[in-house]
């Protein structure tokens, strides 16, 4: 399948499920996950007409950027090691995996104008994934307050693997009712508007729920490794 008729089956999604639930499709953003395909995959996505490219290593972010330049909207959207925020700190545009203060820190020292942040949330409590617990994320946002070089634009969650719609909506309902916390703290470097939330296996479901940021790989891109 070429990426334009995986973009025009999930656009189809999209409407319907925006549809469903009253919602504008022009306010979901679609992330183009590349980490499995090539540079010339991810070309053809921008051919196709996405804007925001996703990578979840420093090491293939840099390889794409160095080959597309800065002209698409790019999104760090995997965990970050603290020492590799130097290297991509100033290609990408957001931060999608922001969850301890470390980091946040490192950000601060390293950026060079006011980096878009979501900070992610383990909705779901599993051992296996990254993010703060829910109720970290409020006094962990707090603590942020004085950090010129952060913009906490929303919150990040990934739903467990699993098949089950009442499990993932019921994920995606509590990071909404968190962002709608946060977002009435009403801090200044902290508007928290947007959700990043929804992969291949559940954007429809996320996008019925209030997603803003869905994060597509294989089912728009494919995976080629
Ligand atoms: C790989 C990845 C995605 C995309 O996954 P697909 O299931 O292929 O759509 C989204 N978000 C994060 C954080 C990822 O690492």
């Amino acid at each position: 399948m070429t990426v334009r008729d995986n973009l025009a089956i999930i656009r189809e999604n999209i409407e319907a499920a925006c549809q469903r639930v009253g919602r504008n499709p022009a306010d979901i953003r679609i992330v183009a996950v590349t980490k499995y395909v090539s540079v010339e995959r991810a070309k053809e996505a921008l051919e196709a007409g996405i804007t925001d490219l996703g990578e979840n290593r420093d090491d293939g972010l840099l390889q794409k950027y160095e080959a597309l330049g800065s002209e698409p909207t790019w999104h760090f959207i995997g965990t970050l090691q603290s020492r590799k925020v130097k290297n991509i700190i100033d290609k990408v545009d957001y931060i999608h995996s922001l969850d301890r203060m470390s980091l946040a820190k490192e950000i601060e020292k390293r950026a060079t104008k006011r980096m878009k942040c979501f900070v992610q949330v383990n909705v779901s409590g599993e051992a296996t994934k990254h993010g703060l617990a829910k109720e970290e994320v409020i006094p962990f946002i707090e603590q942020l307050r004085d950090f010129s070089r952060i913009e906490v634009v929303g919150l990040m969650t990934m739903a467990p693997y699993t098949d089950d719609e009442s499990v993932l909506r019921a994920c995606f309902r509590q990071l909404k009712l968190l962002q709608e916390n946060v977002q009435a703290l009403h801090i200044p470097n902290a508007p928290c508007t947007e959700l990043s939330m929804g992969m291949s296996n559940d954007y429809v479901i996320a996008v019925e729920e209030g997603a803003t940021f869905i994060r597509l790989g294989t089912s728009l891109v494919g995976k080629e490794f």
